[in-house]
Formats: C-alpha cells, sequence, structure tokens
C-alpha cells in the first residue's frame, strides 16, 4: 500500500500582519509537505471577531505570496465552520464525553481565588461533570466542558520535543462550547484539522500546552491525532524574546528593507534547522533536505547582519534579467519608490536595465540600487553630492572640456571604443586615466562612486551624456 498524502496547513489568526515567526512557520509546512508531494493548506483562524481584520488577512495573503509560498484550494475561514464545530460537540455530548456546565462567572471565579489563595493553578473543579441535569438553574446558559480523564497521562510524541507528557490530573475539563453557543479555539482547531485531513502539524512551541488538550479531545472524538512538531520560537541576538527591535516586523517591512524574497526564505529555514553546514541554498536543495527530526530545539535567534549578508549574495547571484524584474515588482514597497516610478519613462526604464550588471555588484539591497540608479533617472542638470562638486574643482572641469570634443569624435559609441578614445587622450595629455574618470564620473552621475565610467557612459545613450558634461566643464 503507497504511503497516505502528507497534509500540513498554515493556521495563522489574522489579527495583524505575518509576523516573522509566522513566515517561518509557514515555510516549514509548506517545505515539509511540497517536499514529499504533499498538500499545503490555508486556514484563517478568524473566530476571535474583536480582533480579526480583513486587512490582516490581505497582509497575510500578500505576505505568503512575496514568498512564493503557495498553499492548496480556496483559504478556509475557522469562523464559517462554527455550525460543524458545534455538531461535534452535540456528538461528544450525545456519547457521554462532553457535559452542560452551569457554573456561574462568580462561582468560576471563587474557583480561582480559592486555587491561588492555596497556590494551586487555576482549575475548574468539576462540579457539575457527574451532576444531574435536572439540578441545572433555569437561568443560567451552560457551557459545555469536555469530560476528561481524571487519572493516567496524556502524551504526545513531537517530533522536535520530543515524548511530552502531562498528568491528566493537572488538566482540568476545557471548554469546548462558551455559554453563548461559541465554539472554542481549542475545538475548533482539532475539529478542522481532522476535517481537512491534516497529517502533521508544524507550528510555533507556545502552542505545546494545547497539543495536550487538543489530544484529549482526539481522544475523546476516537480520531486519530496527527503528528506534532512544535518549533522553538525566535529570539533575539541577545536570547531574549523577540522584541521589534530586533526583528519582530511584518514580512512587508523585510519587503519595504529592500531584501528579496529567495534570500528571506533562505534565511527563514536557517532560523531553527539545519542541514550540515550549508547557508546558501536553492529552493530545490530546501524541498530535498528539509525534515523535522533536524528542527533544533533550541530558540533560533535573529540576526540582521547574517539576512544583510545572504541578501548581498542573492543579489549578486540573481540574473540580470531577474533582478530588474525584482525591482518593478517590489519598487511600490520601497521608501520612495512610488515617487521614482512616477519620473520613469520607457527610456529611463531601458538605461536602468541595461546598468544592471554594473549596479548589483555594490547594492546589497533593493534600497540600494533603487539608490545606486537615481543618476540614471535623474534630470539635468545634475544635481551634484558633496564628494563630486569636490571632485569638480577648476582644474577638473577643464579637463572635461578637453574631453569633450574627444568623446563627441569618438567613432562609435560602445565601451571598447569609448575607452580606447579617452586612453588615447590620457596619454598624448601625460594624465592618469583616474584623473580624467573621475570627473567624468562626477558629471555623469552626480556622484564619486558608480559602475564603471564606460559602462555609464553607454548606458546614459550619447546625446544624453554629452549634455550632462557640457553641463560641467569649465
Ligand atoms: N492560530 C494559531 C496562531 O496563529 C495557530 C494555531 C495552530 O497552528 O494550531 O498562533
Amino acid at each position: 500500500m503507497s504511503k497516505p498524502e502528507i497534509v500540513t496547513r498554515f493556521a495563522p489568526s489574522p489579527t495583524g500582519f505575518l509576523h516573522i515567526g509566522g513566515a517561518r512557520t509557514a515555510l516549514f509546512n509548506w517545505l515539509y509537505a511540497r517536499g514529499r508531494g504533499g498538500k499545503m493548506l490555508l486556514r484563517i483562524e478568524d473566530t476571535d471577531r474583536a480582533r480579526s481584520t480583513d486587512e490582516a488577512i490581505a497582509a497575510i495573503v500578500d505576505g505568503l505570496k512575496w514568498l512564493g509560498l503557495d498553499w492548496d484550494g480556496e483559504a478556509i475561514s475557522q469562523y464559517a465552520r462554527a455550525e460543524r464545530h458545534r455538531e461535534v460537540v452535540e456528538d461528544l455530548l450525545a456519547r457521554g464525553k462532553a457535559y452542560r456546565c452551569y457554573a456561574t462567572p462568580e462561582e468560576l471565579a471563587e474557583m480561582r481565588e480559592k486555587a491561588r489563595a492555596e497556590g494551586r493553578p487555576p482549575r475548574y473543579d468539576g462540579r457539575w461533570r457527574d451532576r444531574d441535569p435536572s439540578e441545572a438553574p433555569q437561568a443560567v446558559k451552560p457551557a459545555i466542558r469536555l469530560k476528561a480523564p481524571t487519572e493516567g497521562e496524556t502524551a504526545i510524541d513531537d517530533h522536535v520535543q520530543g515524548r511530552v507528557v502531562w498528568q491528566n490530573k493537572d488538566l482540568d475539563d476545557l471548554i469546548l462550547l462558551r455559554s453563548d453557543g461559541n465554539p472554542t479555539y481549542m475545538l475548533a482547531v482539532v475539529v478542522d484539522d481532522h476535517d481537512m485531513g491534516v497529517t502533521h502539524v508544524i507550528r510555533g512551541d507556545d502552542h505545546l500546552t494545547n497539543a495536550a488538550r487538543q489530544a484529549q479531545i482526539y481522544q475523546a472524538l476516537g480520531w486519530a491525532e496527527p503528528e506534532m512538531a512544535h518549533i522553538p520560537l525566535i529570539h533575539g541576538p541577545d536570547g531574549a524574546k523577540l522584541s521589534k527591535r530586533h526583528g519582530a516586523l511584518g514580512v512587508d517591512a523585510y519587503r519595504a528593507m529592500g531584501y528579496l524574497p529567495q534570500a528571506m526564505r533562505n534565511y527563514l529555514v536557517r532560523l531553527g534547522w539545519s542541514h550540515g553546514d550549508a547557508e546558501v541554498m536553492s529552493s530545490e536543495q530546501m524541498l530535498e533536505w528539509f525534515d523535522l527530526d533536524a528542527i533544533g530545539k533550541s530558540a533560533a535567534r535573529f540576526d540582521f547582519a547574517k539576512l544583510e549578508n545572504l541578501n548581498g549574495i542573492y543579489m549578486r547571484q540573481t540574473p540580470d534579467a531577474d533582478l530588474y524584474d525584482a525591482l518593478i515588482e517590489n519598487l511600490d514597497y520601497l521608501p520612495d519608490g512610488p515617487e521614482f516610478r512616477s519620473r520613469l519613462d520607457a527610456v529611463k526604464w531601458d538605461r536602468i536595465r541595461q546598468a544592471m550588471p554594473g549596479l548589483k555588484e555594490r547594492a546589497k539591497n533593493l534600497i540600494e540600487l533603487l539608490e545606486s540608479t537615481k543618476f540614471l533617472v535623474d534630470d539635468r542638470p545634475l544635481s551634484l553630492d558633496q564628494k563630486a562638486s569636490k571632485i569638480l574643482d577648476d582644474n577638473a572641469r577643464k579637463t572635461l572640456s578637453e574631453v569633450l570634443p574627444v568623446l563627441e569624435e569618438a567613432p562609435q559609441w560602445d565601451a571598447a571604443s569609448l575607452e580606447a578614445a579617452v586612453k588615447a587622450f590620457a596619454e598624448t595629455t601625460d594624465r592618469k586615466l583616474g584623473t580624467i574618470a573621475q570627473p567624468l564620473r562626477a558629471a555623469l552621475t552626480g556622484r564619486a562612486t558608480s559602475p564603471g565610467i564606460f559602462d555609464v557612459l553607454v548606458v546614459l545613450g550619447r546625446e544624453e551624456s554629452l549634455a550632462r558634461i557640457a553641463d560641467q566643464t569649465a
């Protein structure tokens, strides 16, 4: 018999952006399923109506798409399945696996208070567990609780945490359906995972205790439990819980910082998982190598410098045409991106495309890349930055006046011909090439650094180059 298909799911609560931990969870689920020919599903856990928003759902979907993580079928709304959740509770009631609890809020508060006074964790005392329903007070709407085992233990065999055991006496009868008829999160997760055919639950280890509760619900329902993998959370570089300062930002913030999605993916996959000492890996390699058993047990540390470095590697190894596309696709997310776009026309886009080989060597991220293209887009006369102004002293401007006719007479406007012409000029006038190249660079780009100067001349074209130089001649 062939093995059953692997089905994973990513189950975000749409109460904020897709944060970095969520993105990693999604990536792990995606890699595990896709690397094994399985499915990854997306479930939006929107039962908290007060905090769930459409904007958050859109941000999550956007973030996943940007990272290149796709899912099978439509995203499923947990809230829309409330009827099914209630139906399952009815079944549990009918089979004596759940019961109605009429404890009032005052009684529950009293129980908590008593536990606190005795130094115990707050725990429902099971007062309606075996009570005759005929004793039910008319005025109180009951909650429905699971009739959880009171003896023995509940255990899960977790792919990351190993075997984790809870004593049943420490777990009270959890609520399945609130007195207002709304299913609890704990119940909804179990019913949804079961109905969606999820075989592997991969999520943050902040859900480990929930796993015990959920295991009890599975057992009461007589359903097979999925495999579990609880991933340690991401910490800051100092080992403390990840804060905004450390990088606990939405995926959109990383996009706005100019990181490439492939680099981000590569960075995320190494947060808590490794394969030998491989650092830079293609999607194919990640899919082939990723496995739950190689996820570390200790918290991963977020490291901006590493991300920046990895991104630089991806910038350089991405083919020119793809990098150009990445700039176009991400432009509106970058600071000043939309304004920049509004100043572009076909000629300027074409200059950027042509200049890409020289530009990409110098940029560690798309913001730097964008910054380095500005000279291609700015209109004459260029404004010079401080260093460029300094280069263009009287002497340099004189040099420009002399080299201008040399360029005008160049037989062809390509890098080799222009270089030959300028070199010959340097020799006959006994100048070092640098004393010509730097003023040219300052005049053509308004800066002191740029791609190779002959490439710049070609990319800007004859007319624009000559005009920019003429603007700066003495
Ligand atoms: N909705 C939960 C969260 O965003 C995830 C629950 C789960 O994966 O089981 O933390």
